[in-house]
């Protein structure tokens, strides 16, 4: 059979085939309007080993395999997806322009589903790891199931303290291993039942887990949590004058919609609140809502 001819300006252009870009374009190819995915191929949700909190899946769900599903179910709809990265987005009149190697896109309305990219420690083995669930990025995800574990969380800042104590609902043995030189409360810390360890001079994997080696010897923790930052994917609307908090995430109404009319944002980039859940209600609501105001499409 030949496809259906694409038109020339989409309804909507997707911008990241994670699971909330995947999610918005399943949304708009069902109200039948035309949608172009755009995936440069980094979705965080690949390195999930096995998500157990993504409600439907009582034994779990790895985040590649969720993801092939999201892109079968897409596949039976006419949605393009395609793997290229998105290098710049123009207003061009009452369009937008996307350039990508391959050439341009034009849409009436930009979703942005673009993610994070984490900041990651030097530690040979970092990705095996990060498979082996020994590192992790999400305790919101994951804590559970690192409950009595010895648990370390190497980062700096109040984001590092922050996840320290989110962690003891879950162990006893929490260590805080500072990345930097920072001015910890030590007696806050203390006081929250974290142990402050020395300033992780090395990290390296073994048998036993995460080893941190100090002056005063080695620490082995059985899962690391980084907290390093990351970096919101979040510049192709902000180069357009989309506003952003000082996080990095854009800044969206009720509807999903940025600061930029026709931009809208979904997922981990607008979100601090990092879950696979949090990007596809997003694109629940941003898809509905782009459908509402582009021009009716009556049969
Ligand atoms: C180790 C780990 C475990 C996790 N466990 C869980 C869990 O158990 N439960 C849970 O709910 N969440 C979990 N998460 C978080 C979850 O993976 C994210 O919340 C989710 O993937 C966010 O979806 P998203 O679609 O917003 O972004 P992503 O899934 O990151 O997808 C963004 C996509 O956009 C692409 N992109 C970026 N810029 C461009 C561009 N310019 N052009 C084209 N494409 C672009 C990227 O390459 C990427 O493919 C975990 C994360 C990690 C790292």
């Amino acid at each position: 059979m030949t496809p259906p001819c694409k038109p020339d300006v989409l309804d909507c252009l997707v911008i990241g085939g994670g699971p909330a870009g995947l999610t918005a374009a399943l949304y708009l190819a069902r109200y039948k309007r035309s949608v172009t995915v755009f995936d440069a191929g980094r979705s965080r949700a690949e390195w999930i080993p096995k998500s157990h909190n993504y409600p439907g899946f009582p034994s779990g769900i790895s985040g590649r395999e969720l993801l092939l599903l999201l892109r079968k179910q897409s596949s039976s709809y006419s949605i393009s997806l395609i793997n290229a990265r998105v290098d710049g987005l123009d207003r061009n009149g009452e369009f937008f322009e996307a350039r990508f190697a391959g050439g341009t896109a034009r849409a009436r309305t930009v979703l942005l589903a673009t993610g994070i990219v984490d900041v990651e420690p030097a530690i040979e083995g970092h990705d095996e790891a990060v498979h082996l669930g020994l590192i992790r990025y999400c305790p919101v995800c994951d804590g559970f199931e690192a409950a009595d574990k010895r648990i370390g969380v190497y980062g700096a800042g109040s984001g590092a303290v922050h996840k320290a104590k989110f962690l003891r609902s879950y162990s006893r043995e929490v260590a805080l291993v500072p990345s930097a030189d920072d001015a910890l409360d030590e007696h806050d810390l203390r006081a929250s039942g974290i142990k402050l360890v020395c300033a992780g001079s090395g990290l390296r994997i073994e048998q036993r887990g995460i080893v941190i080696s100090c002056s005063e010897g080695d620490v082995a923790v059985d899962v690391l949590y980084p907290a390093l930052g990351c970096k919101a994917g979040s510049i192709l609307a902000t180069r357009l004058g989309a506003r952003s908090h000082d996080t990095g995430c854009l800044d969206v109404d009720a509807h999903q919609q940025t600061t930029v009319p026709g931009i809208y944002a979904a997922g981990d980039v607008v979100s601090d609140l990092h879950q696979i859940a949090v990007g596809t209600g997003h694109a629940a609501i941003a898809a509905t809502h782009i459908h509402k105001t582009l021009p009716p499409n009556p049969r």
